[in-house]
């Protein structure tokens, strides 16, 4: 099956003579090269999104991208990229596609939907989906490229905004083994360690298992800072010595739910941008999903998952997901 797909692959690279397609297979050629010549559908232009795409035009690539928000789209069109009406308009353009859309329904709507990716997606084409979506999902529609002739990977990422901006994040990728340096090439463009996971699936499976901890953390991070400054600590003091301490953290070191302890970071922006709750909450439910499926015991992601429910009931669901500190201290006020 796979030996067919890269045959059919290749005889398509080679009847359209694109250099790009060329490249992608050819890993003798520069990063610089492939990056120069790359024609890449970019879905989904949201928090994320938005600064993954303007990182491949400013590495060169020509981006047509798509997103239901027209106003998302217009900005990136000021980047410098073509815009279209449908995810079927972006894989009829374009060598390599990427889609980083909120959760697994929207991901499989964009590819199996009416106007989707897979009506007119090319034989040989690249695909690789960043959004962090259950497992089985993209195992799913990893079958269904395939009967297309391409080629589907799962790279969900880890870094945040920040890392998105900078070119900085991490990309944890499942997928045929002969393909990742391939996606390797491309993803380059827009974070700093790609990581291969094995099969299909695998880097949402670690995606997943990471946003619980993350979630656990950040939870213990607001509490501790909540309990410290009703004990009259100072924050920034008190998010500097735990930060050279045990208790030392992301949540605490890099991402402080308190604002103005770091500068540069939701909390310290009204909580605005970054990771959604809603989001959150959605990677903690897959994550109680696959511990159901698997007979695993999560106590604390369980719980995590129930917090983090009540606070997208609460009005935090745009919130950045650090808002569980607002959450908390809104507790003493009841
Ligand atoms: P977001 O909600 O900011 O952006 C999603 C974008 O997708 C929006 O612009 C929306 O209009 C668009 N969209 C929704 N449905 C669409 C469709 N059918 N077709 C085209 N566009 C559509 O979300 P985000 O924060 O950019 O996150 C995207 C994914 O990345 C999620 O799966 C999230 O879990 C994951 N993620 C986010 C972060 C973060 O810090 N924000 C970090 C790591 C991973």
């Amino acid at each position: 099956m796979a030996y067919s797909r890269t045959l059919c692959s290749s005889l398509y690279r080679v009847s359209r003579l694109s250099a790009n397609t060329i490249f992608r297979r050819n890993l003798s050629v520069s990063h610089k090269q492939c990056n120069s010549q790359t024609t890449v559908g970019f879905i989904g232009l949201g928090n994320m999104g938005r600064p993954m795409a303007t990182n491949l035009i400013k590495k060169g690539h020509s981006v047509v991208a798509y997103d239901v928000n027209v106003e998302a789209m217009e900005c990136l069109q000021d980047e410098g990229a073509s815009i279209v009406s449908s995810p079927a308009e972006v894989a009829s353009k374009v060598d390599s596609i990427i889609t980083m859309l909120p959760n697994s329904q929207h991901v499989r709507s964009c590819y199996t939907g009416e106007k989707g990716v897979f009506e007119t997606v090319q034989p040989g084409t690249l695909i690789v989906d960043s959004s962090t979506i259950d497992p089985s999902v993209s195992k799913e529609l990893a079958g269904a490229a395939l009967k297309k002739g391409a080629v589907f990977m799962d790279a969900p990422v880890s870094g945040g905004v920040n890392a998105a901006k900078g070119g900085t994040l991490t990309f944890m990728v499942g997928g045929d083994e002969k393909e990742f340096e391939a996606a390797k090439e491309l993803l380059l463009s827009m974070g700093k360690n790609i990581v291969y996971c094995g099969a299909i699936g695998n880097g949402q499976a670690v995606k997943i298992c990471n946003n619980m901890l993350l979630a656990i953390t950040m939870i213990g991070a607001a509490e501790t800072m909540n309990l410290g400054m009703r004990l009259g600590l100072e924050p920034k003091l008190m998010a500097s010595i735990i930060s050279t301490a045990t208790g030392r953290c992301w949540a605490m070191e890099l991402y402080n739910p308190v604002p103005g302890v770091l500068e540069n970071v939701p909390s310290s922006n009204n909580y605005e941008g970054g990771f959604g709750t809603a989001l959150m909450t959605k990677d903690l439910g897959l994550a109680q999903d696959a511990a159901t499926k698997t007979l695993s015991p999560t106590p604390l992601g369980s719980l995590s998952h129930q917090i983090y429910r009540l606070m997208t009931n609460s009005g935090l669901a745009e919130k950045d997901f650090s808002s569980v500190f607002q959450f908390l201290q809104e507790q003493h006020k009841k």
